[in-house]
């Protein structure tokens, strides 16, 4: 019987075929996904449905492409479809994901609308990319043998359905392959987008491969068999309670995912459970990547939905400052043909996100507390990506102003110490916390401006990373304390040491009227301070003025 599509799938069915220029691999994906799906369907019916009969172990998805007759084949033995759940799920678009999408579509009409069909796919549809028909053959568990369901269409405005006698339930969906689509018929192809986009199916995915046999002498024939081989690792480690997993299994999945032969420093297998659910599993490196300031080339996090691979490197799960972090979060709340930009604004993502951080940033605590030794090494590497956060993530400022440490007056070259551990050594004349900036160790630990703090006795912190000066700007309190450069105003005196400072001052007045003179252009005031002990004079820097870095920066900015 011909049947017409709803006005809106002949208008995706349109751009789907004429999307020469996306990436038609993904409709592999898409009808691999839906296999697998019912699959699930079918199990989860069977529990509470005895009449049911499936054999749980022989549940899997096969792929046939048969080379002669052009046809790619994908046969599941899920719940498949009755005629009515037929023409609902594929003669119309019902789910909200791909109806977005559309929506979408016909509110701004650009011309990276292929582009967009290959990188998120449009479910079912995907099929008319590589194919000018597509046969659907399906039976319902719930059906009898002769009420099997046959569906043909050829990506016009219509498509025939009839009724059919189909000996198994589940679904089998051919493929006529468009002639410029035929590599699809390449086992190393199919191979590859299994490998890549469902791996992590709990499914067998599987294909008939011919074998060579060992010759049995010589001079023989070679002989072949063919043998069903299973093509995905079924390995969605994430989705696994943390029980299950082995430590070797972690971290051959990290290698997998981050093609990094360390071991990563730590692993965060976590599952949110309640309102949203979600499964991620994260893992921060022992060591930064060449190119960890160039971008371009992180993997950062995959979003996977229901165990389906969406897309790499998914920047809105993770904010800039922790993107040293790799791994995996799978939700099951999202379409699957979900899009960046609509990422950008899901509420879904923004929750999961928040999680993650917070995550991420009590692991840093721990290790911080644990293993100091641990934590020092993670800093050299990937303390200069977090500090950037002290600054941009207004919400977590506080915890990760905790995650901070720093070299000091009294720490060796090349070992640090945190806020709270400076704050516990602070005498109790000490009121605020003391900074000085510089471009080295060395240039810092030599600075007149250090002579008073040392002999107070008072711990100084160096800020001799470029971007400390930075961070510092919205650093200007720790546990109540102000945090204050070593080289903006004076140390904070007692009375009897004020008194004889102002003497100083009025006894050399006229000395110092005449020093100012001659470098009035140079520098605001010529006075005498208490932050000399050895050295005869220094320059500081006005209380609201730059700090010495800033200058720096600006001044190699030609500004
Ligand atoms: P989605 O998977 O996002 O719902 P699709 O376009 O991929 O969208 O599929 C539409 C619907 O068709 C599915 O929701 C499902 O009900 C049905 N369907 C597709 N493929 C199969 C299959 N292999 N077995 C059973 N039902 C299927
Ligand atoms: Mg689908």
């Amino acid at each position: 019987m011909e049947k017409q599509f709803q006005t809106e799938v002949s208008e995706l069915l349109k751009l789907v075929i004429n999307s020469l220029y996306s990436n038609r691999d993904i409709f592999l994906r898409e009808l691999v996904s839906n296999s697998s799906d019912a699959i699930d369907k079918v199990r989860f019916n069977s529990l509470s449905d005895k009449s049911l009969d499936i054999a749980n172990g022989d549940l899997k998805i096969k792929i046939i492409a048969d080379k002669d007759k052009k046809t790619f084949t994908v046969i599941d033995n899920g719940v498949g479809m009755t005629e009515t759940e037929v023409e609902e799920n594929i003669g119309t678009i019902a789910h909200s994901g791909t109806k977005s999408f559309v929506e979408k579509l016909q509110s701004n009409k650009d011309e990276n609308t292929p582009d967009l069909i290959g990188q998120f796919g449009v479910g079912f549809y995907s099929a008319f990319m590589v194919a000018d028909k597509v046969d659907v053959y399906t039976r319902s568990a719930s059906a009898d043998k002769a009420d099997g369901v046959h569906w043909h269409s050829e990506g016009t405005g219509s498509y025939t359905i009839d009724k059919t006698e189909l000996a198994e339930h589940g679904t089998k969906i051919v493929l006529h392959l468009k002639e410029d689509a035929e590599e699809y018929l390449e086992d190393w192809k199919i191979r590859k987008i299994v490998k890549t986009y469902s791996d992590f199916l709990s499914y067998p995915i599987t294909m008939d491969v011919e074998k060579s046999l060992p010759k049995a002498d010589e001079d023989a024939e070679p002989e072949t068999t063919i043998e069903e081989e299973t093509l995905n690792s079924m390995k969605a480690i994430w989705t696994k309670a943390k029980a299950d997993v082995t430590d070797v299994e972690y971290k051959e999945f990290y290698r997998h995912i981050s093609q990094d032969h360390q071991d990563p420093a730590e692993i965060i297998h976590y599952r949110a459970e309640g309102n949203l659910e979600f499964d991620s599993l994260l893992f921060v490196p022992d060591r930064a990547p060449m190119d960890m300031f160039m971008q371009q080339e992180n993997k950062g996090i995959s979003l996977y939905v229901k165990r389906v691979f969406i897309m790499d490197d998914c920047k809105d799960l993770i904010p800039d400052y922790l993107r040293f972090v790799k791994g995996v979060v799978d939700s099951a709340d999202l379409p699957l043909n979900v899009s960046r930009e609509i990422l950008q604004e899901d509420r879904v993502i923004r929750t999961i996100r928040k999680n993650i951080v917070k995550k991420v940033i009590s692991t840093l605590k721990k290790m911080k507390n644990n293993d100091f030794d641990k934590y020092s090494k993670f800093w050299q590497e990937f303390g200069k990506v977090l500090k950037e956060g002290v600054s941009n993530d207004w919400e977590n400022k506080d915890k990760l102003t905790e995650l901070l440490i720093f070299e000091s007056s009294s720490t060796e070259a090349g070992k640090f110490t945190s806020l709270d551990d400076y704050v516990k050594r602070m005498p109790e004349d000490q009121k605020e916390i003391y900074y000085i900036s510089g471009l080295s160790r060395g240039a810092v630990e030599n600075s007149p401006q250090l002579e008073a703090f040392k002999k107070k006795g008072f711990e100084v912190l160096f800020f001799i990373d470029p971007i400390d000066e930075w961070v510092t700007q919205s650093l200007t309190e720790f546990d109540t304390k102000a945090v204050k450069s070593v080289a903006k105003g004076d140390l904070e005196l007692d009375e009897k040491e004020k008194e004889e400072l102002e003497k100083e001052n009025e006894n050399f007045k006229t000395p110092l009227e005449s020093i100012q003179k001659v470098l009035d252009d140079e520098i605001k005031e010529v006075r005498f301070s208490s932050r000399l002990t050895d050295s005869p004079c220094c320059l500081v820097a006005d209380e609201n003025g730059m700090g010495v870095n800033m200058e720096n920066i600006y001044k190699a900015m030609n500004q």
